[in-house]
């Protein structure tokens, strides 16, 4: 790219396209073809609030459609643009590509600032927003499927099921119009700690290959890493809990938009948690010290950097300063092209957002295929699978003589439920992902991490479209 050009987020995801497409010597309509996006609609939401009428511009971008529905969270925010959302509804594509997920890519936003609207405004807007994509075409179980992005969550995704069901009555799958619901709602276990802990698992895989570790000087055991993440909202914040709970990892700083906690001991974020959920704030945490420089965050030295907020965090402009060894990409584009060609450089690896943070749409599939099935993952076969095993250490007692422990009867005895399953998918899908994407590497000599993982999704969507073909002029 050309040096007095700031690339959008749209044009930094093409050029990590590009490069990948080189290093597989695809032919530049095909990948033209690939990368462009297929279709986006534009709608303003117009809303009298407090007897004035106030206007919301909104998109929803469909990248691809080659596998449908078309899957991709919706970001509520004031600096949304048409650009990113495409970039977004890029990312969405080639992340479900390399987990091998059925979906093609989609994004939706709207141009607002949530923390200005009562709730019951949010709901309103949500509701007519909602209701113009379903009425265009852009949203439906079968056809394009949203999820939480930055500044939305399981409320609004009631909202939309709600306007959805009320458009759709008879539609029998209504459910699955929507992902990232509350239990109640036909939400599924673990989605709201799903991308997070695939960003935890994505960490501990690459803890298991020595030939990483040793290049980036990295300890193999995750609690002797220092850790930093920037941004603590939704997948901030289930990350931090996972990694402080199942690793006992060391996070000494954590960002937020006003300001990061430094604690180089490393925070408590059971007690964080408590007073988060108090206050909303880091402020007046006893357990670290408070700094109002936000962006300063990213350049503490530390051993994994996880910029889990927004993208193109990591640009040209500070890219020198980073002192890390291993950056793992838990928000979607937060390192550009150009700084990321200097990473690479410098042999700091970058695991790549469109395998790190895809915990979110695995598990998302999972809730949409328990929509459509209309039952609970584990509902038939739990009961049957414990008295089975209750049966076998009966047989097993009554052979030996002995009688196994208690502690050891039950563990044995639990019959998988729907969170068992979930957290079990989720880590097969990490783990068998990140295998494709180090054979990969392996493959394609001197690439990236994140060349490889492109390398996998384009493959794929390459054979979608030999199998297919494009249309013909005639
Ligand atoms: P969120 O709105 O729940 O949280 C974002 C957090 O970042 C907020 O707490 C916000 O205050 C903070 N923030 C904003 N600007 C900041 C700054 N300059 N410095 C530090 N913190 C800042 O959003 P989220 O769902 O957690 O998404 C975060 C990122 O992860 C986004 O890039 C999103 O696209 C990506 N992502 C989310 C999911 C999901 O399931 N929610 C899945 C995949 C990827």
């Amino acid at each position: 790219m050309k040096n007095d050009h700031i690339p959008t987020f749209k044009e930094n995801v093409d050029a990590f396209v590009l490069k990948a497409s080189k290093a597989l010597k695809l032919s530049d309509d095909l990948i033209d073809h690939i990368r462009t996006t297929h279709s986006v609609l534009q709608v303003n939401v117009g809303i009298k609030i407090k007897n004035k009428i106030e206007n919301f511009t909104g998109w929803r971008a469909v990248h691809s459609e080659h596998r449908l529905p078309s899957k991709g969270g919706i970001r509520y925010s004031a600096d949304v643009n048409q650009d990113e959302t495409e970039a977004l509804a890029a990312l969405m594509t080639y992340k479900c590509a390399v987990v091998d997920i059925p979906f093609g890519g989609s994004k939706g936003s709207l141009k607002i600032d949530p923390k200005k609207y009562s709730e019951q405004e949010l709901k309103s807007i949500t509701h007519i927003y909602a209701e113009k994509l379903i009425k265009k075409g852009f949203l439906s179980p079968a056809i394009n499927v949203p999820a939480p992005d930055v500044g939305t969550g399981e409320r609004e995704m009631v909202w939309i099921m709600d306007a959805y069901k009320n458009l759709f009555p008879n539609d029998i799958n209504y459910l699955a119009c929507v992902t990232g619901k509350p239990i109640a709602y036909g939400g599924i276990r673990g989605r709201a700690q799903a991308t997070g802990r695939g960003v935890e698992e994505s960490i501990r895989e690459y803890l298991r290959h020595e030939q990483l570790y040793k290049r980036t000087k990295l300890n193999p055991n995750l609690s002797k890493n220092t850790i930093v993440i920037q941004g603590f909202g939704k997948v901030g914040k289930s990350l931090a809990e996972e990694l402080f709970t199942r690793d006992h990892a060391k996070i000494i700083a954590i960002g937020e938009y006003n300001g990061y906690l430094y604690n180089e001991k490393g925070i408590d974020i059971a007690l964080l948690l408590k007073h988060f959920d108090k206050t909303k704030n880091f402020k007046n945490f006893k357990g670290a010290k408070f700094i109002e420089k936000p962006a300063d965050v990213l350049t503490i030295a530390c051993d994994i950097l996880i910029p889990a907020a927004m993208e193109s965090v990591i640009n040209r402009a500070n890219v020198n300063e980073i002192k890390t060894k291993l950056i793992v990409e838990a928000a979607n584009g937060p390192v550009t092209y150009n700084a990321d060609e200097i990473l690479h450089k410098k042999g700091i690896d970058v695991l790549p957002d469109i395998y790190v943070n895809s915990g979110g749409v695995v598990v998302s599939y999972f809730e949409w295929v328990k929509n459509i099935t209309h039952v609970r993952f584990g509902r038939l076969q739990r009961r049957y699978e414990e008295n089975k095993m209750n049966e076998l250490i009966q047989v097993i007692e009554d052979a030996t003589g002995r009688s196994i422990p208690e502690k050891y009867k039950n563990n044995v005895i639990h019959g998988a439920q729907e969170i068992d399953l979930v957290n079990s998918g989720l880590e097969d899908v990490m783990r068998e992902t990140f295998k494709e994407i180090l054979k990969n590497m392996k493959n394609l000599k001197k690439v990236s991490l994140r060349t490889a993982a492109y390398a996998i999704a384009l493959n794929k969507l390459k054979q979608y479209h030999k199998d297919m073909g494009v249309s013909n002029a005639h």
